[in-house]
Formats: structure tokens, C-alpha cells, sequence
């Protein structure tokens, strides 16, 4: 039985069915997909409906590619070499590609910086992530000689959506892992994958498709309160009292709710928040398909309009991630609508908005500060025939659909 319907619940499941088992899966929501959500349908939404915020995946994300394949979705995730255009303060686009050459190439930082990110970025390849989870990674690019404004100007630009925290507050362990396997791995590690579909149309209906198919029992709206392990006939107690009879557990929740369930204490991971802005302007305002602002809270845009093949009648579709910025939770309705969109008309040229849509979403990811590895256990629990999963799980991975991936078959595998 696997307890959770997001990533790590579902490739959970199958597994467990490659096994042999007869799987059914609980999930307290009416949808599957977890954290991975496209938003309930709203009058006056352009087609796609938005997701919950856009979700990037990197060529090196083997198992969630495998993933994606398993559930027949290979075609719903787009796959392109990375390139990132960045917008300065002024406007100026220039871009980072993958390999050393594009970087000498990207011109918001000045030459001698460029070689400085090249010889951190050689020194940080021989670095072993685990011996630096006591120090914040923007500790480590310092040591290495990268100035400040190094920082904010190239390595925050993908370290802070990869981690959800900036380098300075996030984990040398993680930055240090995501450089080496993204950045500094084997050819096409780095490139960009992008669902074009949306995600409730992959990680929701496709995946209870790819279930039943393999003869998974999917209960949705399914809340276990208790897990009654140890007794004569083991069990998940829904919240409606109704006991479903199991002979082994996956669960495959977020920290505090499993704990809850195993009966341990929290792990005490931080939350961190992701708030994503969408928008449809009267003209189109970015060129490229996605684009990073430098020194703005409109941290990434994304046309969703072309990614997904639907650009809207009029104008332009875009989706604004702003990742780790609890203060943007306290901007309040149409504030955060207005100061996003400020943030691209002033950037990219006036344009009026002529639609919009906020979804916040506090509890994204664990964050990723320093010493959070002690506090991300592995899938053994005090019972042998139950299993821990999710996320935020010990996969080395930071907050990420592999990491989730990852951890629903590693406790699966661990339970065989
Ligand atoms: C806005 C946003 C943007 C993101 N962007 C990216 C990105 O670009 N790239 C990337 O790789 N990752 C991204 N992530 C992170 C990624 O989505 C998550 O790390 C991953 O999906 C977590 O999967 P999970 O299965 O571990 O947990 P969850 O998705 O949290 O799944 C847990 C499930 O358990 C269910 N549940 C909870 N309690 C119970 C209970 N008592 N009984 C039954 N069911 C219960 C929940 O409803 C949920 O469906 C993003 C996350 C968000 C929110």
C-alpha cells in the first residue's frame, strides 16, 4: 500500500507492482501529482489552464525521464540544450549556454569575472557535496573567489530555482551536487526539459491512467489519519474511520504529515515558498521562451503560451516564478499582480495586462539550508514492512520531481 499520491507515491507504485505486489494508493486530494498541480479551471483562464507554477526538469534527471516514459508521456516533456536568456536591470539580454565557451560569452558580468566563475566552477568539480553541508554554498563560491555580485549576476541565477533558496542560505552539499551533475556532467546533463502539456494532464490523469493499466487501486480524496502497523492485521485508517487492510507501507508524504503517521518525531525541515505570477498582456514582451531578470522578484518567465502550443489570440501568455521569497507571500492580491507585471513592462517594454492569476504555494520545498541533510532520513522506519519516501527524503538530491522520483523507488526496493 502506498500512502500519497504525489511523484515519490506514484513511482512508489510502480515499483512495487514491477515487483509483484498488488498496490493500492491513498491520496487526500481529489487529483494525483502532489506538489505538481495544474490549478482548477477558472472562467476567463487562456488555454492552458495554468499550473500551480512551472515545473524544469535537466537532462540529468534520469529517473524522472523514466518516469515520464513509464506513464507514456515522453512527448508531453520538451528537451532543449540549455540556454538561459538574462535581462539586467537595464533591459540588456545576454545569454548563459551550455560549456565553456557560451559562458566566456555572457557579458553581465565582466571578462575576469567569466574566468572566475570558470576556475570556481573547475574547483567546485572535485569537491565531495557531502563534506560541505555545514557552510551555504555562496560561502564556498567565496572561498573559491567569486565576488559578490558574481553571485547574484550568474551562479543565483540557476542555483536559486534549482534550490529554492539563494546560495547564500542554501546548502553547500546541494549547490555543490547540482553544479557537478547539471553543469559539470556528461554531455546533455544540462539541457532543459519542459512539459508541454500541463501538469495535471501529465502527473495527474496520465499517471492514474498508467496505474489502473497495471492494475493499481487509486483512491483519491482518500485521507489516511492512522496507520495501525503492528496490530493483528495491519491497516491505513481513512479520517471516514474505514480501516484498508496492508501487508506493506510506502509512505510517501511530506515531513511533518509522515511523521504524524509513523508516529516519529518531525524531521524539522524549513519549508520554502515558491509564488508564481500568470499573465496575459495585450503584446508580446519576451522573445526568447523563457528568461531569467537579474536583481527582480520576476526571478524566471516563461511563455506558456508558445511552451505549450497554445499561444492566446492576443498578445502573450506568460508565468512568473519568484522561488524562496517568503516575503513575497505577505503581498497581498492584486499588489503582487501589479508589482510582477511592473517588474516585466519596466524591463521589457509597456504593455497592458489584460489578465492575471496568483498561485502561492508556501510549503514548495524543504529548504535546503545548511545541516538540513542530518534531518533527511532515509526509507528504514522503526517497522520493517513500512517504508519512508518523498522529496525531502535522504536522495542527495535537492527538493526536485527526481528527487521524488527517486525516493518512491529506492523504498520501494528497500521493502522487496
Ligand atoms: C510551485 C512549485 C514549483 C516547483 N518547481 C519545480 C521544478 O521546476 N523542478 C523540480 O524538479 N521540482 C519542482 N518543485 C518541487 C517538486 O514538485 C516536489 O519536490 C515534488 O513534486 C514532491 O513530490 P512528493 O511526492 O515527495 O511530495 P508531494 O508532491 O507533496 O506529495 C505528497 C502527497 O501526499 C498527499 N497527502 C498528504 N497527507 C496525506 C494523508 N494523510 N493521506 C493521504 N495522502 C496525503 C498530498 O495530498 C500529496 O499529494 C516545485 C514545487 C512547487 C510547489
Amino acid at each position: 500500500m502506498v500512502v500519497g499520491g504525489g511523484l515519490a507515491g506514484a513511482s512508489a507504485a510502480l515499483e512495487l507492482v514491477r515487483q509483484g505486489h498488488t498496490v493500492t494508493l491513498l491520496e487526500a486530494r481529489p487529483t494525483l501529482g502532489g506538489a505538481v498541480q495544474t490549478l482548477p479551471e477558472r472562467e476567463g483562464d487562456p488555454p492552458p489552464p495554468p499550473d500551480n507554477g512551472q515545473h524544469v526538469a535537466l537532462g540529468c534527471c534520469a529517473a524522472y525521464l523514466s518516469f515520464a516514459e513509464e506513464i507514456g508521456q515522453a512527448a508531453a516533456l520538451q528537451r532543449r540544450p540549455l540556454w538561459m536568456p538574462v535581462y539586467d536591470e537595464d533591459g540588456r539580454m545576454s545569454a548563459i549556454g551550455a560549456g565553456p565557451l557560451a559562458l566566456l560569452r555572457y557579458r553581465h558580468i565582466t571578462f575576469r569575472e567569466r574566468v572566475q566563475v570558470a576556475r570556481a566552477s573547475l574547483a567546485i568539480g572535485k569537491l565531495d557535496p557531502a563534506a560541505h553541508d555545514g557552510e551555504s554554498f555562496g560561502a564556498v563560491l567565496r572561498r573559491l573567489g567569486t565576488a559578490p555580485r558574481v553571485i547574484d549576476r550568474f551562479w543565483d541565477v540557476f542555483v536559486r530555482p534549482a534550490l529554492n533558496l539563494p546560495s547564500d542560505e542554501a546548502s553547500a552539499a546541494l549547490g555543490i551536487f547540482t553544479v557537478k551533475t547539471a553543469l559539470l556532467g556528461p554531455r546533455g546533463a544540462s539541457d532543459l526539459v519542459l512539459p508541454v502539456q500541463p501538469l495535471g494532464a501529465i502527473h495527474h490523469t496520465a499517471t492514474q491512467q498508467a496505474l489502473a493499466a497495471r492494475g493499481v487501486t487509486v483512491r483519491l480524496g482518500a485521507r489516511v489519519a492512522e496507520l495501525a502497523v503492528g496490530d493483528a492485521a495491519d491497516a491505513a485508517v481513512l479520517d471516514t474511520g474505514e480501516r484498508i487492510a496492508g501487508e506493506l507501507f510506502v509512505v510517501a508524504l511530506p515531513p511533518a504529515e509522515g511523521a504524524r503517521l509513523l508516529g516519529e518525531p518531525d524531521p524539522g525541515l524549513e519549508d520554502s515558498p515558491i509564488v508564481s505570477v500568470h499573465l496575459q498582456f495585450d503584446r508580446e514582451l519576451l522573445g526568447p521562451p523563457l528568461a531569467a531578470l537579474i536583481g527582480s522578484p520576476a526571478q524566471w518567465v516563461f511563455d506558456r503560451g508558445r511552451i505549450t502550443g497554445h499561444p492566446p489570440a492576443r498578445g502573450q501568455y506568460l508565468t512568473v516564478v519568484a522561488s524562496g521569497v517568503p516575503e513575497l507571500l505577505d503581498v497581498r492580491g492584486r499588489n503582487v499582480v501589479d508589482l510582477i507585471a511592473g517588474e516585466l513592462t519596466s524591463r521589457l517594454g509597456p504593455a497592458e495586462l489584460l489578465w492575471s492569476r496568483v498561485s502561492r504555494e508556501p510549503r514548495a520545498t524543504f529548504a535546503c539550508r545548511p545541516g538540513s541533510a542530518a534531518r533527511r532520513l532515509g526509507p528504514a522506519t522503526a517497522r520493517p514492512n513500512v517504508a519512508r519516501a518523498g522529496a525531502w527524503t535522504a536522495t542527495g538530491w535537492p527538493a526536485t520531481m527526481e528527487s521524488a522520483i527517486i525516493s518512491g523507488r529506492v523504498a520501494a526496493s528497500y521493502l522487496a
